[in-house]
Order: structure tokens, then C-alpha cells, then sequence
């Protein structure tokens, strides 16, 4: 039996893996499930699961927590440092699918531990990925990609010679609003924004599809993961989402993963790995598909992915800087203090104020967090100056 433990277990990627774990229960042995504000999805996953803790990062939740739970044998625990500190506890394998710049350090944590890890949190790369990779390596953990475009690329990788990669094709199924006119898109709300024609999500991941976003993070995190030059990456728009991306060879073929948008595909592999086995996902049948068309991601519409490329030449501590005033804007956004494409503006602005702060290596928890507080501030001040 393989042990395991599922951060972010009541969100959408965690709800997904609990139910692949349910539906093999003889396979995995369930030590760590963790969740934020919802302490009845989370008690009622650490029973499903037969979990040994449950841990809520609220602290003001621990006596709710510890009611919902009390007489099963579950031990309970709640806070950020708990958190951090469950997620210290060696298993085979841990899924870190908390949301946003809050999960980097509990993959960061995960990482020490020599085992596997599930990376669905694809802020720990953008932010910390030359940190997280280094932590890995020293205790040899194994990063395994959790994102559908990633497990693609990680899938179409599986016995190749990297230094054979041309390119690495993203694809994206442009969102919401991919036939909009600009003027239009200027004042949708964040209810038409997370409301993903083919995925299904999280709010915020779902909004950051939206923009775009979502994929400018991919294209960094493609670098992080495999190493590849930026300009290797490239990003195309494939409504379908049927083909979840593709590597092309010097040899010009081309490798591509195809599926359902359904994101077990992408959990079963990493938590079955090395082997395969049934996730639950429908089978694609061909002859009902009508076509496949794939577009060129138009920069103008989508500035997300031209502000990714300047953020891996810029290097350092950009990434961190990026992902923040993102975060940021994406908070103005929901409260509707900002439109939907004053985000793009402001975080292409504060990416390129970063010299105010001096660029550095994000090598260190103190420097990206130091980074990720100037970016947010940054954000609130340009909103302040253009209100005035
Ligand atoms: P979600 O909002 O549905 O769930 C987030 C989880 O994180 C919940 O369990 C929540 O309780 C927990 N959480 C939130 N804030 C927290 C905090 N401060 N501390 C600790 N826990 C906290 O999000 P999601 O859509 O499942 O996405 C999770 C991660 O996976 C994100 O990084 C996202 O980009 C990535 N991802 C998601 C999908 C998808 O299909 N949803 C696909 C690829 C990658
Ligand atoms: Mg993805």
C-alpha cells in the first residue's frame, strides 16, 4: 500500500483525487487530508478516507474541526504551522493542491521529504521553481506534474532524449471569451470569467483562464519542470481541449496526449506512476469528434503570455513578482474595484518596476516573500495613483 497525503483535499484537484484514492481502496493508505474554510467537506473526506489527520489552516476552526471528527480516531490539528508541519511527515507520496503563493511552502516542505510529489499548485514553480527543484533534488523526491498540459508534456517526454526537443506546444482552449471583441471583454464580470467552457475548476484558476493568465503561468512552469529555453515554448489555441499539449522532436514529429478535459487524467498518472490504471475517464470516441482546429494566441486579446516571456528573461525574482500581482488583481478584480483587463496592465507594469526593489535570486522563503509583498503593494498603489 502506498502511503499518502492530500493538501487541499476539498478543493477541485483535491475532491479529484479523493475520489480516484476511494475508488481503489486497497492501494492507498491515507495519512494527511488538509483544507481551508470548509470543515464539514473536510471531516467528511477524512472519514471517507480513513485519514490519521485532518488539518484545517484556520486556526479559529480547530474546535469545529475537532467536533466533526470527535470519536473516529482522526487526529485533528489546525493553523498555518501545523500545516507546514503535517506536511514534514514522510509518506510516498503528497499532492500539494492548495491554491495560490500559500501552497509554495508546503510543497517546499513536501519536497524534503525523499518521497513523491504531486505538483498541482503551479505557483510554487513560477515562484519558487529553481528553489523547489534544488529542495527536491537534495532529498530526491520526485516531482511528478499535476496540470493536464504538464502530465501531457511529462507523458510525451517518457523515454526521449531532452536534448532532442525543438519545441513544446501548450495548448489552451481560450477561455470564455476567445471570440469577444476588446471592448466587450472590458467590462465582463467574474462571474462570465469563471464561468470555463470545457474545465471543470476552482474559481481562481478558472478566472486565471480567462485572462490568460492560467497559461502564462503554464509556460513558465514548462521551463521550470523541464528545463527547456523560452523560446522553445510556444502557446496555441485549441478550443477542444481535446489535445492537452504536444512535444515536437528534431526530427521533426510530433508527440501530442489527447484525452477528455477531465483532470483524473492527469492525477491517476501521478498517483499511479510508473504503472496506469483507470481513473474513470471516458474514452474518446473519434468518429464523434467533428473537428480539431488550433489558433494562434492573439498577444493583444491575451497580453498574459507576452508578460511570461519577459518574466523568464527578466529571471530572479520576476517570477515571484508576476504571480503576486496576479494574485492581487485577481482579489481587485472579484471585489470589482478594477476591470478585467486592468489586470494584464497592472501586473505588466509591476513586472517592469521590478528594478525599484533590485532583481535577486529566489533562493530563499525570506527573498520571495520579501518579493511577494513588494508586488502586491505595488499593485494597490498603481490602483490608488489611477483613482486619484
Ligand atoms: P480550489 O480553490 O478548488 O481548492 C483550493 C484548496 O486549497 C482547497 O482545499 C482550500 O481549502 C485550500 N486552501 C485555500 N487557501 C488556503 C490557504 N491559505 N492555506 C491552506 N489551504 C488553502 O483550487 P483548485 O482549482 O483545486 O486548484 C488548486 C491548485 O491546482 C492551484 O494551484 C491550481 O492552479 C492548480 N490546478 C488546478 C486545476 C484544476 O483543474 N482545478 C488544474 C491544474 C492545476
Ligand atoms: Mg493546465
Amino acid at each position: 500500500m502506498r502511503s499518502v497525503s492530500i493538501f487541499g483535499a476539498t478543493g477541485s484537484v483535491g475532491q479529484n483525487t479523493v475520489s480516484i484514492i476511494q475508488n481503489n481502496p486497497n492501494a492507498f493508505d491515507v495519512h494527511v487530508v488538509s483544507g481551508a474554510q470548509n470543515t464539514e467537506k473536510l471531516a467528511e473526506i477524512a472519514i471517507l478516507l480513513n485519514a490519521d489527520l485532518a488539518v484545517t489552516s484556520e486556526p479559529s476552526l480547530l474546535d469545529d474541526l475537532q467536533d466533526r471528527l470527535r470519536g473516529t480516531g482522526i487526529a485533528v490539528a489546525a493553523g498555518r504551522d501545523a500545516l507546514l508541519a503535517a506536511a514534514t511527515e514522510p509518506v510516498d507520496w503528497a499532492i500539494s493542491a492548495v491554491v495560490g503563493y500559500a501552497g509554495l511552502e508546503i510543497s517546499l516542505a513536501i519536497a524534503k521529504n525523499g518521497g513523491t510529489l504531486a505538483l498541482a499548485n503551479k505557483e510554487s514553480l513560477v515562484c519558487g521553481g529553481a528553489l523547489l527543484n534544488e529542495t527536491c533534488r537534495q532529498s530526491g523526491t520526485r516531482l511528478l506534474p499535476v496540470d493536464s498540459e504538464h502530465s501531457a508534456i511529462f507523458q510525451a517526454l517518457n523515454g526521449e532524449n531532452n536534448a532532442h526537443v525543438e519545441r513544446i506546444i501548450l495548448t489552451g482552449s481560450g477561455g470564455p471569451f476567445l471570440h469577444m471583441p476588446l471592448e466587450e471583454m472590458a467590462h465582463v464580470t467574474p462571474e462570465q470569467a469563471a464561468d470555463h467552457p470545457r474545465w471543470s475548476m476552482g474559481k481562481r484558476i478558472s478566472i486565471d483562464s480567462a485572462s490568460m493568465f492560467n497559461k502564462a503561468m503554464e509556460v513558465i512552469e514548462t521551463k521550470e519542470i523541464f528545463g527547456v529555453d523560452e523560446h522553445k515554448i510556444e502557446v496555441v489555441i485549441h478550443p477542444q481541449s481535446i489535445v492537452h499539449s504536444m512535444v515536437g522532436f528534431n526530427d521533426g514529429s510530433i508527440i501530442s496526449h489527447m484525452g477528455p478535459a477531465d483532470m483524473r487524467f492527469a492525477i491517476g498518472y501521478a498517483l499511479f506512476y510508473p504503472d496506469r490504471t483507470d481513473a474513470g475517464i471516458e474514452r474518446l470516441d473519434f468518429t464523434q469528434l467533428s473537428q480539431l482546429d488550433f489558433l494562434p494566441a492573439d498577444t493583444k486579446r491575451f497580453p498574459a503570455i507576452a508578460i511570461a516571456h519577459d518574466v523568464m528573461r527578466i529571471g530572479g525574482i520576476a517570477g515571484t513578482v508576476f504571480n503576486a500581482a496576479k494574485e492581487q488583481c485577481l482579489d481587485l478584480f472579484l471585489e470589482r474595484k478594477i476591470g478585467f483587463l486592468d489586470m494584464s496592465d497592472l501586473v505588466n507594469k509591476t513586472v517592469h518596476a521590478i528594478d525599484n526593489i533590485g532583481n535577486c535570486d529566489a533562493d530563499t522563503i525570506d527573498r520571495i516573500s520579501k518579493a511577494d509583498k513588494w508586488s502586491r503593494s505595488n499593485v494597490l498603489n498603481l490602483v490608488k495613483v489611477s483613482a486619484k
